[in-house]
C-alpha cells in the first residue's frame, strides 16, 4: 500500500495544496483557474524566467527593471514590494528601481538566482554598493560612527 493511500484512507482524500482558510482557497482558485500560474499535479507549470513549461517552485526574489521588461508579467504571482537600489538576483549587477517578486522558477533558473544570492551574501552588499565604498572612500574604514548623530556612541 503506498503511503498517499494510507493517509487517503485516514483523512480523506489527499489535497494538492494545504489551506487554512477561506481566503487563501480562494486564492488558490483563482490561481489555478489561469493557465499561466497554474500547476499540474506533478508540479509543472509555466517558468517566470524563461517561459517554458517545466518542473517548477515558487520563490522570492529581487529583479531589476532591465531583467523585468525582457520577461512577461503573465507568470507572476504577486508583486511583494519595491527597493530604491539592490542587487539584481538575475543579472548580478547593482541597479536601480528593484521589484521584489513572487513567482515560479524552473531548475535552471532558480540556480542562477540562488548563485547570485549566495555571492552577495559571501561578499557582503556594503563592499559592492557604490554609495557604501564612496563613504568608505571620503571617511575612512570608520565611515558608520562618524556618520552616526552621537547620542548612541559609548565611550
Ligand atoms: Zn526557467
Ligand atoms: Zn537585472
Amino acid at each position: 500500500m503506498d503511503i498517499e493511500d494510507r493517509q487517503e484512507e485516514r483523512n480523506g482524500p489527499v489535497k494538492q495544496f494545504q489551506t487554512t482558510n477561506r481566503f487563501q482557497e480562494k486564492l488558490v482558485e483563482a490561481r489555478q483557474a489561469n493557465d499561466h500560474t497554474k500547476i499540474d499535479k506533478d508540479f509543472n507549470g509555466v517558468c517566470y524566467g524563461c517561459f517554458k513549461n517545466r518542473y517548477v517552485r515558487a520563490s522570492i526574489f529581487d529583479i531589476c527593471q532591465h531583467c523585468m521588461s525582457k520577461r512577461g508579467h503573465e507568470t507572476i504571482l504577486k508583486v511583494a514590494g519595491k527597493k530604491w537600489s539592490m542587487y539584481c538576483f538575475f543579472c548580478g549587477t547593482i541597479q536601480d528601481n528593484i521589484f521584489i517578486l513572487n513567482a515560479r522558477l524552473c531548475d535552471s533558473c532558480n540556480r542562477i538566482v540562488a548563485r547570485n544570492n549566495k555571492h552577495i551574501r559571501k561578499k557582503g552588499l556594503k563592499s559592492i554598493h557604490p554609495f557604501y565604498k564612496k563613504l568608505k572612500h571620503d571617511f575612512g574604514k570608520d565611515y558608520q560612527i562618524l556618520m552616526q548623530n552621537g547620542t548612541n556612541v559609548n565611550r
